[in-house]
């Protein structure tokens, strides 16, 4: 049974090369025309850059529209580009620090937390964030065609307690609407799962995504269950008013809007920038649900940020805003039942 008829969306029925996947086609995917386009000369780099860094350069251009040009300082492009640093051995840095890797039931899938399960249905991004908790994920091992996902379904089908299916990746709205919809179907047959959640960062860096056709789908999929939407943001000049547009549309298929942000030394670590991110999330109807402490991910160690400062930075956050608008700061342990507060 087709999720929605096709006939009453015929945005669905549009053949590839919609606009959002032209637009990924001219992301940046190299230093020199970023910098150009940045008006930054790669000579006055503050430190020095990895020019042909292992986990690739990745920025859609749109991002890159919203850096402030000529600022090596600036909150969106730290998050993007590639120093030397990276390739620095820095102790208590691994390539696997959350321990997904064991919560791996069938490759592909991860049962880590009782309640819900999470799905890697993508091996990709539309931006690659340098401090990544997955840059190191052996996304090569994951399984590819639909064919190769019976396992995890076959799973999905019989395991205890479950009734969230998260889909990740990589970010799952990088596929294109006829994957997801044969996927969102299968989830719409699993007779225990209640919630949908996506965890997705496109609605902020290629909003073009969020089209008609994603948009009857995921309305038709909000109408059988409830739809959760958990976009990352980490600094409020990510959200332009495109984003503002797509989150809205998001808004009106009826999916409650989280936002995750990653606590980054030079990008979010203050609390008027923490506080603005907030307001401007919550403007766009997306609650700030985590505010995570850096995973101690090989080659990220230049974003990490103490623990203790981030205590005080939340504490400082509650003298200026309502509850619902304070993140909740979390670490992942490996081996936890859940994501450990840090922060009362
Ligand atoms: C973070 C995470 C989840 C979701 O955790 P919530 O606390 O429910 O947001 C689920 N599975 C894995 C493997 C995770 O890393
Ligand atoms: S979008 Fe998410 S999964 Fe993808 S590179 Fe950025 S942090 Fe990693």
């Amino acid at each position: 049974m087709p999720l929605i008829p096709k006939a009453s969306y015929p945005a669905l029925q549009e053949p590839a090369g919609v606009a959002w996947q032209r637009e990924m086609q001219t992301a940046f995917r190299s230093l020199t025309p970023l910098l150009a386009y940045l008006e930054l000369d790669p000579a006055l780099a503050p430190e020095r850059l990895s020019a042909d860094p292992a986990f690739p350069l990745l920025i859609p251009r749109g991002f890159a529209s919203r850096m402030a040009k000529g600022d090596w300082r600036d909150p969106l492009l730290l998050q993007i580009l590639p120093l030397a640093r990276e390739n620095q051995e820095v102790a208590g840095f691994r390539s696997d620090a959350v321990g997904d890797l064991p919560s791996q039931i069938v490759p592909g899938l991860l049962h880590k937390y009782a309640s819900r399960a999470l799905l890697m249905v993508s091996h990709q991004c539309a931006v690659h964030c340098r401090y990544c908790f997955r840059r190191e994920f052996p996304y090569g091992d994951l399984p590819r065609g639909p064919e190769a996902w019976e396992e995890a379904w076959a799973y999905l089908g019989q395991a205890q307690g479950l009734d969230e299916i998260i889909l990740s990746g990589g970010d799952p709205l990088l596929l294109d609407n006829r994957r997801l919809e044969r996927i969102l179907e299968r989830i719409l047959a699993l007779p225990s799962i209640r919630t949908l959640r996506l965890h997705t960062r496109l609605p902020i860096v290629l909003p073009s995504r969020i089209e008609p056709g994603l948009l009857a789908l995921l309305g038709a999929a909000a109408e059988r269950m409830s739809l959760v939407m958990v976009i990352h943001a980490n600094h409020a000049a990510e959200i332009d008013a495109a984003c503002a547009r797509a989150l809205q549309a998001l808004r009106s298929t009826g999916a409650l809007l989280l936002n995750q942000s990653v606590l980054l030394a030079g990008v979010n670590d203050d609390a008027d920038t923490l506080a603005d991110l907030s307001r401007a999330l919550i403007r766009n109807g997306a609650l700030p649900y985590y505010l995570h402490q850096l995973d101690r991910v090989t080659g990220t160690a230049h974003y990490e940020v103490e623990e203790a400062r981030g205590r005080g930075l939340i504490e400082s956050l509650r003298g200026k805003l309502p509850g619902y608008a304070i993140p909740r700061y979390v670490r992942e342990i490996a081996g936890e039942a859940y994501k450990t507060p840090l922060s009362g």
